[in-house]
């Protein structure tokens, strides 16, 4: 029987009902998929140690022998002991298994086993493996779990690590060596290519080399997932994305979009709306976003800018000129606090343009809320800015020419694609301040353009950076009042809003009174989640406004905020928070044109590396410099784009590890789509690697 990637793990010889359906639940369904279920580790069982060698402790160990004897022992209704002994012919070596009474029947005096297990001092007479792995020792039948680099997997359901070595073995022997291959005879430069089955096959069951030294070498490798196989298999898994990605820009290329006008009055408008002159890198991305909207394609744009970089003004003259050929602008924040603020600015830039754009979000009252629902639907209402909100069934726009979504990683793409299906082919800008490495960016954006604003406007200075211990608490409330006493303003970060009993860390309900009693006359705010949303839109109105001085809060200010007053910005148990949570914090100050300082105070359970991570944060400014570092200290978790292409995480691809794999696979998918062969490898990819290809 020839087995096919795709077919059922049911049909593979030896799997029953029982074990398709243990498969099935784990999501294991079919043939690719068992084997791409990756082996966690590896142990090197190549050669088998002399039993006068053996000693006691550490790694399990790996040994053949002859069994010399062999006795079933039950001490308690409960325990039960496997006693044996095994020869090289040299040295005897003792066994013992516990409540495995079977063994006493399977194996037999005079077999000879291969045995892997710890070694322990015997109850006895001198040293005993322990419930070893053991398997006979055949000339004629190679050994499965010894004699060779052995893959350690992940208990799968009720499946356990020897029987998933044997079905995987038994699956690549079975294997047709001819299905399809949507990458053969493509490599990076000077790379391998070896076919997918023949990767999988390399990665599960390691060919062992002779010398110890190169199979220490080998291990390392593997384990760093850095063998040829594995770059080959993470370039077939980043083809998966990148085809998906490429696929979603083609579904938008080929649909027709309102084309903007833009006229002599608009560009004069504009030119008045503006505060301040814009940036190099701010005109750089109106320039593209404006031709953009004069196409008849819809436009798919990111803006990549770091915190501060001002992205919203940008935004909104992209509104004032669709907003000026007649079509809707929906503006998506992800939170309201943002969403208010968005509106606040949109309002502030459009309003010499005899434009008033209109706010949806879930607090509003409900008749406000059918109100501009109503004003959307009938085209009155040209600009609305708004939450989740936005999204929901109940809206719909008479004609709407424009989506802005706003720190895209917050939302998912269904939710994008939702708002963009409000409307016909209406063009697309999504911002995003994620500082991710540069090259990512491009990668997991691959479905846009992208302008990146890599410019801050002027008169910005450095946000000092440094890290205090917690008992420097009261030197940073002097500091604190010393600023806010020249009219600054300050924002105190904490993680939690409750205590939590066993989480020894500061939290904001009870230590904003900490901080009220340590800045005596000073007002102190309070802003976090919990509140109704009535209160912290108060709160958040005081704090903007200068009426509090200080404001308490959890990380519910880190996106988006802007109160360029604020130039203090204290975080207690910053050790908690990841480097890239962090920036964009203290992206909350800085804002201005005054000095700035960020306090990272240290929780009294900061360890010495936390620490080092701190100090060395505190040395960054920009960014990408952040999210580099981030990215090389916690890999790239964080990075939940991915998920948003409906692709579970990837088996072994490693957005950190295999960068160049990446940019392969992203630059394949390109030249694909312009040899029209997309949708062929798209379909063959789909059957190979886990997750979806792209829309259909
Ligand atoms: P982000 O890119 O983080 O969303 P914002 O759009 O909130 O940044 O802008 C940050 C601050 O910089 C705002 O107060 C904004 O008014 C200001 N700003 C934006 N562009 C300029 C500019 N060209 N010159 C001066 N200030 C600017
Ligand atoms: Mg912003």
């Amino acid at each position: 029987m020839r087995l096919l990637p795709g077919d059922s793990v049911a049909v593979i010889s030896g799997v029953g009902p029982r074990t398709a359906a243990a498969l099935a639940a784990a999501g294991v369904r079919t043939v690719a998929d068992l084997l791409w279920y990756l082996p966690r580790r590896w142990e090197d069982r190549v050669t088998p140690a002399p039993l006068r060698e053996v000693r006691e402790g550490g790694e399990p160990v790996t040994v053949w022998g002859t069994l010399i004897d062999l006795r079933l022992k039950r001490v308690r209704p409960r325990l039960s002991i496997v006693e044996a002994a095994i020869s090289d012919g040299d040295t005897a070596l003792g066994v013992v298994w516990f409540n495995q009474p079977y063994l006493a029947s399977s194996l037999k005096v005079g077999q000879r086993l291969w045995l892997h297990g710890p070694v322990r001092p015997g109850r006895l007479l001198g040293l005993q493996l322990q419930s070893p792995e053991w398997e006979a020792h055949t000339d004629d039948r190679e050994a499965l779990h010894h004699g060779r680099i052995v893959p350690i997997y992940r208990r799968l359901g009720s499946l356990n690590g020897r029987r998933l070595r044997a079905l995987v073995m038994r699956v690549l022997r079975d294997l047709e060596g001819t299905a399809p291959d949507p990458l053969a005879g493509e490599a990076p430069p000077g790379g391998a290519a070896p076919g997918l089955l023949d990767a999988l096959a390399e990665t599960h069951f390691p060919p062992a080399m002779a010398d110890p030294g190169e199979r220490r070498e080998l291990l390392r490798l593997l384990h760093a997932r850095l063998t040829p196989a594995q770059r080959r298999l993470a370039q077939y898994e980043f083809a998966g994305l990148a085809v998906a990605l490429q696929r979603a820009r083609q579904a938008r290329l080929s649909q027709r979009a309102e084309r903007c006008v833009v006229t002599e009055e608009i560009r004069q408008r504009a030119r008045a709306a503006l505060p301040f002159r814009l940036t190099g890198a701010q005109k750089r991305a109106l320039k593209a976003i404006v031709a953009d909207l004069q196409r008849s394609v819809p436009m798919g744009r990111l803006l990549h800018g770091d915190v501060g970089s001002g992205k919203t003004v940008v935004a909104a003259l992209a509104a004032l000129v669709v907003a000026g050929s007649g079509a809707q602008v929906a503006v998506l924040a992800p939170t309201e606090l943002l969403a208010q603020q968005h509106h606040g600015t949109f309002t502030r830039l459009l309003a010499s343009a005899g434009l008033e754009p209109a706010l949806l979000i879930g607090a509003m009252a409900d008749a406000d809320k059918q109100a501009v629902r109503q004003g959307l639907a009938r085209g009155s209402i040209l600009i609305v800015v708004g939450t989740h909100a936005l999204v929901q069934e109940s809206v719909s726009f008479a004609r709407l020419g424009l989506v802005v979504i706003d720190e895209q990683h917050r939302f998912g793409v269904a939710q994008r694609q939702r708002l963009v299906g409000k409307g016909r082919a209406p063009h697309l800008l999504v911002m995003s301040a994620t500082p991710i490495p540069r090259s990512l960016a491009l990668s997991l954006y691959g479905d846009l353009e992208v302008s990146v604003l890599d410019e801050l406007p002027p008169g910005r200075r450095a946000v000092r950076t440094v890290v205090r211990e917690g008992t420097a608490r009261g030197k940073v409330m002097e500091f604190v009042a010393r600023e806010v006493r020249r009219g600054a303003q300050a924002y105190w970060v904490f993680p939690f809003i409750e205590e939590a009993e066993d989480v020894p860390v500061r939290a904001v309900a009870s230590h904003a009174r900490e901080v009220r009693r340590g800045l005596p006359g000073v007002s102190v705010g309070v802003l976090h989640g919990r509140l109704p949303a009535g209160e912290r839109e108060r709160v958040m109105a005081a704090f903007a406004s200068g009426q509090l001085a200080v404001l308490c809060a959890t990380t519910i200010i880190e996106v988006g905020v802007d109160v360029p007053r604020a130039t203090v910005m204290v975080i207690e148990n910053a050790e908690r928070f990841g480097l890239a949570q962090l920036h964009q914090l203290r992206g909350r100050v800085g804002r201005g044109r005054h000095a700035s300082y960020c306090v990272l105070l240290l929780g009294d359970a900061c360890t010495p590396q936390a620490r080092e991570r701190l100090v060395h944060f505190a040395t960054l400014q920009d960014g990408f410099a952040v999210a580099e570092e981030d990215f090389r200290l916690r890999g790239p978790g964080e990075f939940t784009g991915l998920r948003q292409w409906g692709r579970p995480d990837f088996k072994l691809a490693d957005l950190c590890i295999h960068r160049g794999e990446l940019e392969f696979a992203c630059q394949l998918a390109r030249r694909w789509m312009e040899e029209g062969t997309l949708e062929d490898k798209a379909r063959l990819l789909g059957g190979l690697v886990a997750g979806d290809v792209g829309p259909a």
